[in-house]
């Protein structure tokens, strides 16, 4: 890794990304080096995945940090739920894995910040990892069941998607019901083998797609849907396009392709580019914003701070995310602009009006209680 100078200072990152506060962490003897960004706490403490991650110069790491913790602080506000924005990378060598001792030194270090951060599993951990820093800080998410966690995002996401989709189709074809709808699945992985499941269970024709053959395999033998090879599932005739798989697959290759009326999945960052949202909104294909469908497991994961994961607590929350997709059409459609602006001008209107009521003291402040004695 090359440490080089900032293209930036780092209050500049601070500003143009909005962020609180930023935690540089090093500990010597485990060679942890990591950074923790808590981008806004107005809702909630500051929570996020720990990602841990090769990245050849210190100032990636601090920007996907950046970006990451504000997609956090959106996808929260969006959800309903009390919490703000927060990441966690830990900068690895080549072919670095992350140890036990860099772990539970990190865990230390989201615990010396006494709850304002809340961190879980991303990128480059697994939920072991998760139990390391469990051992030396009690703010997590997202633990193993048997730890009172939710036991995995995946079919809460998938639960969420469904619901979500149902929102999509009442709008655009005046019937929630997905029976007879034909869904083009692209990626069926943790998510989108969840979401198969419950889309044939809801009489959905599917017509599925993955790059590894064997998990494709397995939702033909399950569920029996249709299949397309990876690179036509843009030109399938369908009600709805689930993107499942990859980040930036609508972009202008893609987009013109589509012959749905819907873009409902899970993946995350579908767009590649905010421009591609326009196209889509020209082009008259409704599209779902990947932050506002895809909340379900991070509403499940949260849920176990409601003092331990409760499933069906979980699940009825989960369904929150139709009552969020319907905000967004409504903003949508009132201010004539595409959907995915209007989830963001969703998230910071939830911040703002929810920041404003914290104006309302309801402890006196420590020296005005003084005075009083
Ligand atoms: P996963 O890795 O289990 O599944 C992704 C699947 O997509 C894999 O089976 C993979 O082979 C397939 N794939 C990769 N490239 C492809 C391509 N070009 N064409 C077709 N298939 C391809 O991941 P996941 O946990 O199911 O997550 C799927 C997406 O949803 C990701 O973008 C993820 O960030 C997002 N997401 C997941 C969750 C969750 O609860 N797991 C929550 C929010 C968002």
């Amino acid at each position: 890794m090359s440490l080089g100078k900032y293209s930036k200072e780092i209050f500049e990152y601070m500003e143009e990304y909005d962020a609180e506060q930023i935690v540089f962490c090093r500990d010597k003897n485990s060679n942890l080096k990591a950074i923790i960004v808590l981008h806004d706490t107005t809702l909630g403490p500051a929570t996020g995945g720990t990602r841990a991650w090769y990245y050849e110069r210190e100032e990636d790491a601090l920007v996907d940090c950046l970006r990451l913790a504000k997609g956090m602080t959106y996808k929260y506000a969006a959800a309903g739920i009390n919490l703000g924005g927060g990441k966690a990378v830990i900068l690895l060598e080549k072919g670095q894995k992350p140890t036990e001792a860099m772990l539970r030194a990190l865990g230390r270090f989201v615990d010396i910040l006494g709850g304002r951060f809340i961190t879980g599993e991303d990128v480059g951990l697994t939920v072991g990892d998760l139990e390391y820093i469990n051992m030396e800080t009690d703010y997590i998410v997202g633990l193993p069941r048997e730890y009172g966690g939710s036991g995995g995002p995946s079919p809460y996401t998938a639960l969420g998607v469904v619901e979500g989709m149902k929102v999509c189709c009442e709008e655009v074809f005046g019937d929630p019901n997905l029976k007879g709808r034909t869904i083009a699945v692209q990626g069926v992985g943790n998510v989108g083998y969840h979401l198969v499941k419950l889309l044939k269970e809801e009489g959905a024709k599917i017509i599925a797609t993955d790059i590894d053959e064997n998990k494709l395999k397995r939702v033909v033998e399950e569920f029996g849907v249709d299949t397309v090879h990876p690179d036509e599932i843009y030109d399938v005739d369908c009600d709805i396009f689930s993107p499942c798989a990859l980040g930036g697959i609508l972009n202008d290759d893609t987009i013109p392709r589509l012959k749905c009326k819907i873009v409902a999945g899970s993946a995350n960052n579908q767009l590649l580019e905010p421009r591609h949202g326009d196209m889509l909104h020209q082009r008259d294909i409704l599209y779902a914003p990947d932050f506002i469908i895809n909340a379900g497991g991070t509403i499940a994961d949260t849920d176990e701070l409601e003092g331990g994961f409760n499933p069906e607590r979980a699940k009825k929350k989960v369904k929150r995310v139709a009552e969020n997709l319907r905000l967004v059409f409504k903003i949508s459609k009132e201010r004539g602009i595409p959907t995915y602006k209007a989830a963001d001008i969703l998230a910071e209107e939830r911040i703002r009006s929810i920041g404003a009521i914290k104006r309302i003291k309801v402890k006196p402040p420590k020296k005005v209680a003084r005075a009083e004695m």
